[in-house]
């Protein structure tokens, strides 16, 4: 059947020479617990193993449910050495062959009725809906229809029994496996779940039961009797049929891969689910560090975005390439220099440097008609619009060559001219009048919008450099400060330096003047910045990691607390890499929903500084970024305690050790 030849004429069950002992190793004394048990069983049977209390009877049947291996001897299920089994496979025959029903009911606590008769079906891929019918009709037919939804607390213990005879039966029940199964049962439970066990063997199911009591022993088809490990006593085998009777198993799945995953996924993220509402303190606890370190990712990304944005906008659209230029008073001490027509024309000549723009700008009071106001007139060179990237939106830019000539004329900022032109679109050909003399519209800026820097350039007029001193400045020997240029980013401090040395070589070895770099500038905070997100990166690190290492410990604690859980999924059939998995998605889950408290925390906190004026920039990879890095904990750190819950030994977990 699973694999080599099938044996149609072996019985169902062939013990041979199966002996059991406990410890014998690391200094424990060795327990010799079953000696030597030769035992056949063939399908239809219903036997009843007997004997005193500490026999060696429930030993035996987790041998024979495939719960446990023997220390020696050969056990062959359908003519197949078990003992050829792997872990999967003992799963598997669990899961198809047999059906257990024990003393204490083995139900699992937090589940309902019917959501306990259907695990051993999960767990064989039934489709959900049929699971649930499936359990539906059985609870119904052991008179338990009413009581579907019932927690087992909410059951009395007979009732209790005949949901876990419902579970046995769930996959077919082909053999039960009923350890003491009245034990804990008063007297009419005990016989009514005797007489569901006789109605069963009817029915023509493989019925082993095991009991110290003779009275309830009696009531099978054949009697076992054990003592101190040994077979004493076997009662003619009963009626049962021929060997060749076999169980219609379904087929072992080939790979793991074919288990339906999905449903198991679901199922252990419900379990995960109502595991952690019931320790909502601990759960809330321990994801504190995922919280805070996922929250912590989002909102310093978003600060960070926010300042680099911030100065990219001070900056203006006048890219990385610029210097500013003035006369300052040296450092040694004396006047400050005086940066003449001849200086500019000299850096003109510098290879790193493409233009060069001497400013004189202040508020000046311009009038039209009868409105004035003070307001802020930018002289430059026609290098204006190349320098600041900015392009008239209606007429044009004065040239170089009416520059020269002293040509009066103005170009007006957006706002500039709406306030002196509410009704006018196009004022072009207009007089202004500047100071005290009179400069033509020519032009009108494109809109340059909110910028953040010290000067808002919609609200100024623009005049050609060298009219402005002759007309508005007169008093104004020098620039107010230069804008230059450089030819790229990368020649910006060569530029620098070149400047430095022409005009000090000028200026006859004085530096009284000062050179501003915007780039170096962006550069630092740049750097700044990026020691910063490394910084905080490691702060999110180390929160993670405390994060997953409680998360570590709280599904540690669970797997403890559950292992009698565990022991009862294993019981019905499940899979070691089924409890993986379902441990794996408890700790996920765990930490999916903490990073998700986590996002809502970082959303928060960003709202609260955008509306107290902070420059906030949200980055949807950054939130998915650290959302995926508190699932990844979870996983990382779920895995060591699932692994531990999956490698648990069946008997010792059901024993709730
Ligand atoms: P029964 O079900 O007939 O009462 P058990 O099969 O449970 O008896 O136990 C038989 C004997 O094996 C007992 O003496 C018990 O102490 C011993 N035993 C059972 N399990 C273990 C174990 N894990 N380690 C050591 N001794 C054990
Ligand atoms: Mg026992």
């Amino acid at each position: 059947m699973v694999n080599g030849a099938p044996n149609d004429d072996a019985p169902l069950i062939s013990l041979r020479g199966i002996r059991k002992h406990y410890g014998g190793e690391g200094g424990q004394p060795l327990v010799a617990v079953l000696h030597g048990i030769d035992l056949d069983i063939h399908a239809g049977e219903f036997v009843a193993v007997v004997g005193s209390s500490g026999s060696g009877k429930s030993t035996l049947m987790n041998i024979l449910g495939c719960l446990d291996r023997p220390s020696a001897g050969c056990y062959r299920f359908q003519g197949q050495d078990v003992a050829r089994l792997d872990a999967d496979a003992l799963a598997w025959l669990r899961r198809q062959a047999f059906g257990f029903v024990f003393q204490g009911y083995h139900l699992i606590a937090s589940e309902s009725a019917s959501e306990n008769v259907q695990m051993p079906a999960i767990y064989a891929g039934l489709p959900k809906d049929e699971r649930v019918r499936r359990a539906q009709a059985l609870l119904a037919r052991l008179g338990l229809g009413e009581r579907l939804g019932n927690r087992p607390n909410q059951l009395s213990g007979g009732q209790q029994q005949r949901v876990s005879i419902a579970r046995a039966l769930m996959n077919g029940g082909h053999i039960i496996l009923a350890d003491e199964p009245t034990g804990a049962l008063d007297s009419h439970s005990g016989a009514e779940v005797m007489a569901l066990l006789r109605e069963l063997a009817d029915a023509g199911h493989t019925i082993i039961l095991i009991t110290h009591d003779r009275a309830v022993a009696a009531q099978a088809r054949r009697v076992i009797e054990i003592s101190d490990g040994r077979i004493v006593g076997d009662s003619a085998r009963g009626d049962s049929t021929d060997g060749s009777v076999r169980l219609p198993l379904a087929p072992r799945p080939r790979n793991a891969a074919a288990a339906p995953w999905l449903a198991e996924l679901l199922e252990a993220a419900r379990g995960a689910w109502r595991g952690m509402r019931l320790n909502r303190v601990r759960t809330s606890l321990t994801l504190l560090g995922i919280v805070i370190g996922v929250a912590s990712v989002i909102v310093m990304l978003a600060i960070g975005e926010g300042a680099r944005r911030k100065v990219v906008e001070q900056m203006g659209t006048m890219g990385t390439a610029i210097l500013y230029m003035g006369s300052k008073p040296p450092a040694t001490g004396g006047p400050a220099g005086q940066i003449t027509e001849d200086d500019l024309a000299a850096l003109r000549e510098l290879p790193e440097i493409r233009r060069v723009m001497p400013v004189i700008g202040d508020p000046v009071t311009v009038r039209y008609g009868n409105a004035d106001k003070q307001i802020y007139v930018f002289a430059a060179s026609e290098e204006m619009p190349l320098v600041h990237r900015w392009r008239p939106a209606l007429g044009r830019y004065y040239t170089e060559a009416e520059d020269r000539g002293l040509a009066p004329l103005v170009v007006l900022g957006h706002k500039a001219h709406r306030h002196f032109f509410p009704d006018t679109p196009d004022p072009l050909g207009r007089q202004l009048i500047i100071g005290n003399s009179a400069f033509e519209v020519i032009g009108v800026m494109s809109e340059r919008g909110a910028e953040s820097g010290a000067q808002d350039y919609d609200d100024m007029v623009f005049i050609p450099y060298r009219s402005g001193r002759a007309r508005v400045y007169q008093a104004q020997t020098q620039p107010d400060y230069v804008v230059i240029e450089a030819r790229s980013a990368q020649v910006v401090h060569a530029a620098e330096e070149a400047m430095r040395r022409l005009l000090i070589a000028r200026h006859g070895g004085r530096e009284d003047f000062g050179i501003g770099n915007a780039a170096a500038r962006i550069q630092a905070e740049a750097a700044t910045r990026e020691s910063m997100a490394v910084m905080l990166g490691l702060i999110a690190a180390v929160s993670l990691v405390v994060g997953g290492i409680g998360v570590m410990n709280v599904m540690l604690m669970t797997v403890r607390e559950r292992t009698r859980e565990i022991g009862i999924r294993m019981a019905v059939g499940a899979r070691q890499g089924d409890i993986l998995r379902q441990f794996l998605t408890e700790a996920s889950l765990v930490t999916l929903v903490g990073g998700l408290a986590g996002l809502l925390a970082g959303l928060a906190v960003g709202v609260v500084l955008i509306v107290s004026g902070v420059p906030v920039v949200f980055s949807v990879r950054a939130m998915l970024g650290a959302f995926a890095c508190a699932v990844a904990t979870g996983l990382v750190f779920g895995y060591m305690p699932a692994r531990t819950a999956a490698r648990l030994d069946p008997v010792r977990a059901l024993a709730g050790e």
